[in-house]
């Protein structure tokens, strides 16, 4: 007999221990049922050893095995890399990995009909529909039968039973087209030759290669990795490509490129996704069927079979931080992933992360540069607008200097687009009467006011009131006023400024489903739309070919805050953001509004300067030992009350173990200190590069015991610092 030992996806520290029974095939990786407490559940096989002393007769039995080829070892590797990393329990990541139960099984079926060949005895009229029917549908489901012939099931029965017509159950989830590689009727430019040639080089390798892809927006980022998955594909017919964007960034746009490219629709993985989309993603991966997987951060973790590419596209954006439950950055266990695949693995930007840049520049990662856009298209002017200068009349947040700009573009019938990373009407209630501002409850946040919905809304928590008449604090009625713009009260002022402007609002309130983003960028892209106020989410993705001002209406908000990458990531979605602009036929322009024009992201941005910006941060964060150059990990710890949490701080300050060169900063109470209701403190810790920072705080946690109202969470590389 042999003994399992089973991971399960919990936080439990190892695996356990099952008795496999003689007719039982199980070997590392199985996907497998066991009894665990009163249920029983899904864990994977971690180990099979032998049991010569006849051990587990005492253990509980693998109840099932499913019939899902076995987890890799690559992938086991990369469960266990991931844990040690983020500093959390193997089963935790495991169960990042396990995210469709449904998957393990075959797919289930549905019954269907299709003709016999035997003519019925008796024909009717009605069953001459049916048979009509399917010899142009070939098969169908009863009622889609019943509703193409317009007869009742009594029909369809009754052909069955003639043995016209014969039931078969076919299968609900379908495999995935198999992907082709139907080559772009472009000629690759020198530069975009080059780097393609070398990724197809480094796929047909098959072993570890990683590489930066830095070029400008429009330099053709996509059509060089098209051809390293072109590669893939051709390499052998089981490789497995995996492609990562920013959640807002899967756009219709992206589906309709891959299809055009490759014959077929990617599988996807994403949070929209359905419960029966999700099991047939994860089912077809897990088998290696899914060759082609487009997908948001969490689709790192699916079982691949043999993953033989990633691409990380915008592989600077800040979404690929995870920062709930398990936090991590799918950039850097990309890396990993890859590695332990001996896949080749693309990180591909226009403005490159601080830390990518330093790996290439220190040759962990080679590097490949696309310098020019293809064609007549050309980058946009951009030039800023000193606020000092230029200011905005009182209760407008529109310089004079953007508000005649907006006017020419709509008076040479061109598209603009003002950026404010600011949802709702204002973002912040303030009481005329009493001065008090509204909090949402229980937290340490303002509520902002939404105007198209009435609305007062809580951007950190969720929380949701309607605007009252009357001020909570002091009762005053009608003094509630909306303090600074959001994109709401921007299109207000263009409405006012170019009232036969057609306006559109985009942003998470304005696009909730699918449906609506694709409406919104379809007026937009079609030109019905003259002039768009939109939140981040204008930035990724679209392409408008008319659209030819850019305004940021608020640079520095992205300043605030003594964030590490506030300059960076400010200067990252604005050149995105201005980039926008004069994609095509038409040059394009940004003006960007800032009070501080003289700050090295604003003067980099005016002059194109990505690389010397990029030297100074490097050069300060250098300086201060901080990332890439050191690294750093945060401790969080909430409890109900300050006093709890100030003990508990106590303790976990105490325990922290000896280690060289480590500093400890706090504990301090977080920026935002109160959480519905939750009191958070928050520490700081740094080292050199050379430690294993996850290792000491995985010591560190080893020492403390968490009271039971209290929580503690660590994140390897902060990149929220709230
Ligand atoms: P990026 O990913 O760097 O933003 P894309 O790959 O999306 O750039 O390319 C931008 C546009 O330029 C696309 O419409 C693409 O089809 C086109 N393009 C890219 N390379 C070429 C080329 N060599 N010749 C002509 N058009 C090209």
């Amino acid at each position: 007999m042999a003994i399992a030992r089973v991971l399960f996806p919990l936080p439990l520290p190892e695996p356990f221990d099952y008795a496999v029974a003689e007719d039982m095939v199980v070997e590392p990786g199985s996907y497998v049922r066991a009894p665990l407490g009163k249920l029983e559940r899904v864990g994977v096989v971690w180990d099979v050893v032998d049991d010569p002393n006849g051990r587990g007769g005492n253990l509980k039995p693998v109840l099932e095995v499913y019939p899902t080829p076995p987890m890799g070892a690559d992938m086991r590797q990369f469960v266990e890399f991931a844990a040690k990393y983020t500093v959390t329990p193997p089963g935790h990541i495991l169960g990042m990995s396990l995210r469709s139960r449904g998957g393990l099984s075959p797919s289930p079926t549905e019954r269907a009909y299709r003709l016999t060949g035997e003519r019925p005895a008796k024909m009717t009229p009605a069953r001459e529909r049916v048979i009509a029917a399917l010899t142009e549908i070939g098969e169908g489901l009863g009622p889609e039968i019943a509703a193409a012939a317009q007869v009742s099931s009594g029909v369809i029965k009754g052909l069955v039973e003639a043995g016209a017509i014969a039931p078969i159950d076919r299968p609900i989830d379908l495999p995935f087209p198999v992907p082709a590689n139907t080559p772009a009727e472009l000629d690759l430019t020198a530069e975009q030759a080059e780097a393609a040639d070398a990724l197809r080089q480094a796929v047909m390798a098959g072993t570890f290669a990683p590489y930066l892809l830095d070029g400008v927006t429009g330099s053709g980022k996509t059509e060089v990795y098209f051809e390293a998955i072109a590669a893939a594909l051709e390499r052998d017919d089981r490789c497995q490509v995996l492609v990562l964007l920013p959640e807002i960034a899967l756009t219709q746009a992206i589906w309709s490129r891959f299809r055009d490219r490759f014959g077929a629709a990617p599988a996807a993985w994403h949070s929209g996704l359905s419960e029966k989309e999700r099991r047939r993603t994860w089912r077809e991966v897990a088998h290696g069927r899914a060759r082609i997987v487009l997908g948001a951060r969490s689709a790192l973790f699916l079982p691949y079979r043999k993953l033989g590419l990633i691409i990380i596209d915008e592989e600077h954006d800040g979404s690929f931080k995870q920062e709930d439950g398990v936090t991590y950055h799918a950039r850097d266990l990309g890396v990993m992933r890859a590695k332990l695949a001996d896949a080749t693995i693309v990180m591909a930007s226009a403005t490159p992360a601080l830390e990518t840049t330093v790996n290439a520049q220190q040759g962990r990662y080679a590097m490949l540069k696309l310098s020019a856009r293809p064609g007549a298209a050309t980058l946009p002017d951009i030039q800023i607008v000193d606020m000092r200068e230029h200011p905005p009349e009182k209760g407008q947040w529109l310089s004079p200097v953007l508000r005649e700009a907006l006017t020419e573009t709509l008076i040479e019938g061109q598209q603009s687009l003002l950026f404010l990373n600011r949802r709702g009407y204002a973002p912040l209630v303030l009481c005329r009467a009493c001065g008090q501002k509204l909090q949402s409850p229980g937290t340490e946040s303002w509520m902002t006011e939404h105007r198209y919905t009435g609305m007062l809304v809580c951007h950190l928590t969720g929380f949701t009131m309607r605007k009252p008449d009357a001020c909570p604090h002091c009762g005053a009625v009608n003094t509630l006023m909306g303090v600074g713009p959001g994109v709401e009260r921007i299109a207000e002022e263009v409405r006012a400024l170019l009232p036969e402007a057609k306006i559109e609002i985009f942003s998470s309130d304005t696009a909730q489903t699918g449906e609506d983003t694709r409406a919104i960028v379809e007026r937009m892209a079609e030109g019905q739309t003259d002039i768009m106020v939109g939140t981040q989410i204008v930035a990724k993705g679209h392409n408008f070919p008319r659209l030819t001002l850019v305004g940021v209406v608020d640079a520095d908000s992205g300043m605030k805050g003594g964030d590490l990458r506030a300059g960076e990531r400010t200067f990252q979605l604005l050149s995105q953001v201005a980039g926008r602009a004069g994609r095509a036929e038409h040059p394009g322009r940004a003006l960007i509004q800032t009070y501080q024009p003289d700050n090295p992201a604003m003067m980099a941005l005016a002059m194109g300067d990505r690389d010397g910006f990029l030297a100074i941060e490097q050069a300060v964060r250098n300086e201060m030992g901080m990332p890439p150059f050191g690294r750093l990990a945060a401790v969080v710890l909430s409890a109900p009350s300050a006093e709890l949490v100030d003990l508990f701080a106590n303790e976990v300050a105490k325990a922290a173990p000896n280690g060289t060169g480590i500093e400890i900063f706090g504990p301090a109470p977080a920026p935002i200190a109160i959480v519905r209701g939750r009191h958070r403190r928050r520490f700081l810790v740094k080292s050199p590069r050379d430690v294993d920072l996850s290792a000491y705080m995985a010591a560190w946690q080893s020492k403390l015991k968490v009271p039971n109202a209290a929580r503690l969470s660590v994140d390897i590389e902060p990149y929220s610092f709230l």
